[in-house]
């Protein structure tokens, strides 16, 4: 291969340090050069605007300069683009995390559910590093099946202009249990509810629910940026609702180049047939929530696009179908 890029004549500088983080969307759509609507990317041999191929995101062949860079194939670093997501979606990536600090905090009000004052909560905190410390913190809060605190702020008589100390001044909820089933959470209220309150107990069939990312979301949303520290998470860099996707990152051209066939014919690379998937099934899934579509069709809509969201980070996870190309069924490679 020919690699010959001249030599930068900028002075070398050391990093004095780096900062891994997760990208927030306002971080990836500020990033972005254009936002991806088009699943059609290529029209009558010209690049569509707002596809996959736009020229924004770099040139895509060496006989025409970059909108964004102006310059030509060879020096233009490619840009990113971005999809505005129609309902959010799980990251396979972050799943695990997700489910840890999902593990952590109430599901409804979004507190630790572990008390300040308790002796875990303190070994916790002398925990430096970020992933032991969740993980301390999970184990801890394993047995937690209510948001305590709840009961102080009932304590409180309604003449009395005293405040009641509050332990925790948690929400009271119950707690539900979670693990990852496919491409999604899911809760479940345990049984043994029904010795205690038979009236309180939801149905059988309500006892286990799936929870869409976007209900997951909004919990994560709601945890505090000091609850956030205290799991070990940096705020700044890593807010657990990042961890859920909202804005999906379009790579440049560059990195997903097309293969040449022949002369006169290109075939698609395998990412670029992937995204179209996901900006086809997104813009479905859109339409559906526009037009008022009742919830189960919503729901069958975002499994879809999650599952091409999910293929497209890992075409090899378990249990899933593989994402194939439609004409030859041939497996996504990535
Ligand atoms: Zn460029
Ligand atoms: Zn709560």
């Amino acid at each position: 291969m020919d690699f010959r890029f001249p030599d930068s004549p900028l002075e070398v500088a050391k990093p004095s340090s780096i900062q891994f983080g997760v990208l927030s969307p306002g971080e990836i759509r500020q990033m972005s050069v254009v936002e991806i609507e088009q699943s059609r990317s290529m029209l009558n041999g010209k690049p569509v605007r707002g596809g996959l191929s736009d020229p924004r995101l770099g040139p895509i062949d060496r006989y025409k300069g970059c909108e964004t860079c102006a310059n030509n194939l060879s020096e233009c670093p490619g840009h990113f683009g971005h999809i505005e997501l129609a309902k959010p979606v799980y990251h396979v990536g972050f799943m695990k995390t997700v489910l840890s600090i999902m593990r952590c905090v109430c599901f409804s009000c979004s507190k630790i559910l572990l008390d300040k004052e308790h002796v875990k909560f303190k070994q916790a905190l002398r925990i430096k590093s970020p992933k032991h410390r969740l993980k301390k913190f999970v184990d801890a809060c394993k047995n937690k099946t209510k948001c305590e605190g709840g009961a102080e702020i009932d304590l409180r008589g309604q003449a009395s202009d005293q405040p009641v100390k509050k332990i925790r001044g948690g929400c009271g909820a119950q707690q539900p249990n979670f693990s990852i089933v496919g491409l999604e959470l899911v809760a479940e209220y345990k049984s043994q509810r029904k010795k205690y309150d038979e009236e309180w107990l939801p149905e059988p069939a309500e006892r286990k629910q799936s929870l869409t990312a976007e209900k997951v979301l909004s919990v994560l949303k709601r945890i505090s940026d000091e609850d956030c520290q205290l799991l070990g998470l940096n705020p700044e860099y890593a807010r657990p609702d990042w961890m859920i996707l909202q804005v999906f990152p379009i790579p440049p051209p560059a990195v997903r180049p097309p293969a040449m066939m022949s002369s006169s014919s290109m075939s698609e690379d395998d990412l670029t047939h992937q995204l179209s998937m996901i900006i086809r099934h997104n813009e479905n899934l859109r339409k559906q929530d526009r037009s008022g579509s009742p919830a189960h069709i919503i729901s069958e809509f975002t499994k879809i696009l999650q599952y091409f969201v999910a293929t497209y980070f890992d075409n090899s996870l378990l249990g899933l179908p593989k994402a194939a190309h439609g004409s030859s069924g041939r497996p996504i490679n990535q």
